[in-house]
């Protein structure tokens, strides 16, 4: 086997949660490796929507939601330096998000929500029919089996592909090195717990490592005999090409979504599927999406479809993400299972994986997110 130069962290994977850990690694001075099995950025990341809804502005009190708010903060600041640094715009966009709900139960479930952005410091609008009208009319036809409408100015969004050429350029021009078609195949365990990653015949050491490889990191952790209640979670997304874009806001009811891109491109979303790792769109998943968007929406019936695509979000058995050190392990460890908030919450991941690898404080507990834990 050969051992190519040692450098002080390698990351495994380069989706969104990678990608902003090297970077923000690079950028405290430290030299950076990732391995990829395929090519940069084209998994799960490039897939999503990019909603980054409302966090909680105070009074945040367990830890997943902490990590919300510090993302919700980082991600204007982060857009601006992705910008500044690479050229690239990410699409990044305070549009603000509608709520929208045509069902009893649907309602009492944001009025509740209600009480929850009042007690967090989310700013929010309750809006009549008539104020929908005159703020979104394509939104028209929904009037009728209207139950409430709220507003919430805080909601962003970004473009997911965007984004990642972005952090991947900004990771380059910090020196970072990625490395494609390189599916890591093993962690190798040393006598004293020091781990390395195994790679066909290469053997690729550093001083610490983390697996950020989205859902399948959770046969990377099986084979060490770590097991997680980490499952794929596939979406499906239906992307529409409308010359200039109808609705300018996030619309959102349950959790179905428009996303309306600047150049008129319109994305409808998604469903939850627990089929493995079978990355396909199918038929009744794209119909189900498209009788939805077009019953809210009722101008995409005539507007063509331009792509559909489907990701396998990286789910666990409790909806929070796995962050921490593998426990046996000297230097190995874990920054996955985002499921549906991996690009929101990727920048305070970022920031607190690197404390925690640097061996500073972090700022929010990451007991909760302990890998093994459950
Ligand atoms: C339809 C859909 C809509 C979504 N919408 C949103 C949204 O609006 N907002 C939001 O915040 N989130 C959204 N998400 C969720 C979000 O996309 C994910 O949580 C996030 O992308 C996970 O990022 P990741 O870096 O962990 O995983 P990935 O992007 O999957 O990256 C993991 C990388 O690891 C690589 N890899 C795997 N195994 C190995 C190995 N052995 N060796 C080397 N490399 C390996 C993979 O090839 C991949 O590139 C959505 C997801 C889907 C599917």
């Amino acid at each position: 086997m050969s051992a190519p130069p040692t450098t002080d962290v390698l990351i495994v994977g380069s989706g969104v949660i990678g990608l902003s850990l090297a970077w923000e690694l690079a950028q405290r001075g430290l030299r950076v490796r990732v391995l990829e099995s395929g090519q940069v950025g084209r998994a799960t990341s490039w897939a999503g929507a990019g909603i980054l809804p409302p966090a909680a502005k105070y009074g945040a009190n367990d830890a997943y939601d902490q990590l919300k708010s510090l993302s919700h903060a980082l991600h204007p600041d982060w857009a601006a330096r992705l910008q500044e640094e690479t050229g690239i715009d990410t699409g990044f966009q305070k549009c603000g998000g509608l709520y929208l709900a045509r069902t009893r139960a649907e309602a009492a479930t944001l009025v509740a929500s209600q009480f929850w952005w009042q007690e967090h410091g989310i700013e929010f609008h309750r809006w009549s029919p008539e104020e929908l009208m005159r703020h979104e009319p394509a939104l028209a036809a929904l009037v009728p089996q209207l139950k409430s409408a709220w507003f919430l100015p805080e909601e962003y969004q970004l473009r997911n592909p965007r984004h990642l050429k972005a952090l991947a350029a900004a990771c380059s021009l910090a020196g970072v090195e990625l490395i494609e078609e390189t599916p890591v195949d093993e962690v190798l365990i040393g006598p004293s717990g020091v781990a390395s990653l195994r790679a066909g015949d290469e053997v690729f050491q550093a001083d610490q490592l983390c697996l950020c490889s989205g859902p399948w990191a959770r046969m990377t952790l099986e084979q060490m005999g770590i097991s997680t209640g980490m499952m794929p979670v596939r979406g499906q997304i239906v992307m529409y090409r409308c010359q200039t874009p109808p609705i300018s806001r996030v619309v959102n009811e349950g959790n179905r979504y428009l996303v309306a891109r600047s150049d008129g491109r319109i994305l409808a979303g998604s469903i939850e599927e627990e089929v493995g790792f079978r990355i396909e769109t199918t038929s009744e998943g794209i119909r189900q999406i498209r009788d939805w968007a077009e019953g809210v929406l009722p101008l995409l019936q005539q507007t063509p479809v331009e792509k559909s695509w489907a990701g396998l979000r990286p789910g666990s058995f409790d909806g929070w993400p796995y962050m921490g050190k593998i426990g046996t392990t000297e230097n190995l460890f874990v920054a996955a299972g985002h499921y549906r908030a991996g690009i929101h919450l990727s920048c305070g991941t970022a920031v607190l994986m690197a404390d925690l690898m640097l061996g500073h404080p972090t700022s929010i507990d990451l007991n909760p997110f302990r890998p093994g834990r459950g």
